[in-house]
């Protein structure tokens, strides 16, 4: 069983649409959502429809909670709090219904999906480091988790200690735990501008990231078309 895992999509559906594809000829059956689907790019409803049409499971990130209740912003730098309340203009009530339904942490198969942390999921803490990971590691009941919310690839190992690093592909080993950022789908923040999301084949065991080009400019021009905050277009282009 091959699935497809991706996270942050961001309202970005250029990116979105180019990892859906690669994702249909790596022979991806399965999906699984992070969250953030919403938040930053100008086609939140569109990416929002498309994860709901798929009925992918999804677990709940801090722009799909924003987005979806009418309180003030708090936490939130003020290019992303301008966004918030620019795509709660574009959700119907429905998609924000859906969206405040979502849960922290999902079983799926036998893997876990969590946006921010499993020690305090609602708290969307981030995990940068070693020691941020090692609090995670206690409330992971399956020996993998993907997780996102950093835009930032990146995984984590705990056998006698825990190690991280970027990777690229490698094999899950039996007895060890693994603790998976999968990247950005539409705000790539590593340095590098294309798209991210995970192959996770349960069968052969292996974790692979893609990489992906995409029409940056095209998501660009929508995102100043709509007048989101210049930085949100430009940042982009850098994956910063
Ligand atoms: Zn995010």
């Amino acid at each position: 069983m091959k699935f497809a895992i991706i996270a942050d999509i961001h309202g970005n559906l250029e990116a979105f649409r180019v990892v859906l594809n690669d994702a249909q000829k790596q022979r991806c059956t399965h999906y699984a959502c992070i969250g953030d689907v919403v938040g930053y790019g100008a086609n939140p409803a569109e990416c929002l429809a498309l994860v709901r049409k798929m009925g992918m499971p999804c677990v709940k990130g801090n722009h799909d909670e924003y987005c979806s209740i009418d309180e003030q912003t708090e936490g939130f730098n003020p290019a992303a709090a301008e966004a918030v309340q620019w795509t709660r203009k574009q959700l119907s009530e429905d998609g924000r219904q859906w969206l405040r339904d979502l849960k922290y942490v999902r079983m799926v198969k036998n893997f876990t999906i969590v946006h921010a942390t499993l020690d305090g999921p609602q708290r969307w803490g981030y995990v940068f480091d070693k020691l941020a990971a090692a609090a995670s590691f206690p409330y992971q009941n399956t020996p993998v988790c993907f997780f996102g919310h950093t835009h930032v690839p990146v995984a984590f190992i705990r056998d006698s200690m825990v190690r991280g690093g970027t990777y690229s592909k490698f094999k899950i080993e039996a007895g060890k735990k693994y603790f998976i950022n999968v990247g950005a789908v539409g705000q790539p923040r590593d340095g590098n501008p294309k798209a991210a999301y995970v192959v996770y084949d349960t069968v052969e065991g292996t974790i692979e990231l893609r990489r992906l080009e995409y029409d940056i400019a095209a998501a660009q021009k929508k995102i100043r078309d709509a007048g989101l905050p210049e930085r949100l277009a430009e940042r982009l282009a850098y994956g910063r």
